[in-house]
């Protein structure tokens, strides 16, 4: 018998506690299990066997990290521009790398807290409209 997502009782900890273990890259649930197989593919908890593996996130996690880093690059590259006047070679140089750099380094933790949102709340992306 596999375990579902009804079988795990969420009483025990709160919406931001289940968020905060995903941020973490660990389980929602338990908060000790690893969740993720390699970069971004989530699977079941290594320790308590929560069913991570099956929530599609889908866009929520992308969506969520080109806003964040949207909001650190663009007032950085505004507030240099505004003081320094950099050259457009160093403009075309800098931002685009930098904010590939952060999409690459909080896109993993974004999802994982995207899993803690879904599986707290019950969602698992499979669900019809
Ligand atoms: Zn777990």
């Amino acid at each position: 018998m596999t375990s579902t997502s009804a079988t795990f009782s969420r009483d025990s900890y709160s919406l931001f506690t289940a968020i905060g273990r995903g941020l973490k890259r660990t389980c929602p649930h338990c908060g000790k299990g690893h969740v993720f197989k390699g970069y971004l593919k989530p699977h079941d908890c290594t320790n308590c066997s929560a069913p991570i593996g099956e929530i599609k996130a889908d866009d929520l996690p992308p969506y969520l990290t080109i806003f964040l880093v949207g909001h650190i690059v663009v007032p950085l590259l505004l507030f240099v521009e505004a003081i320094y006047h950099p050259s457009l070679f160093f403009q075309m140089a800098i931002w685009p790398t930098l904010a590939l750099l952060l999409t690459l380094l909080f896109l993993p933790f974004i999802k994982g807290g995207a899993l803690g949102l879904m599986w707290y709340l019950r969602i698992k992306g499979d669900e019809q409209h």
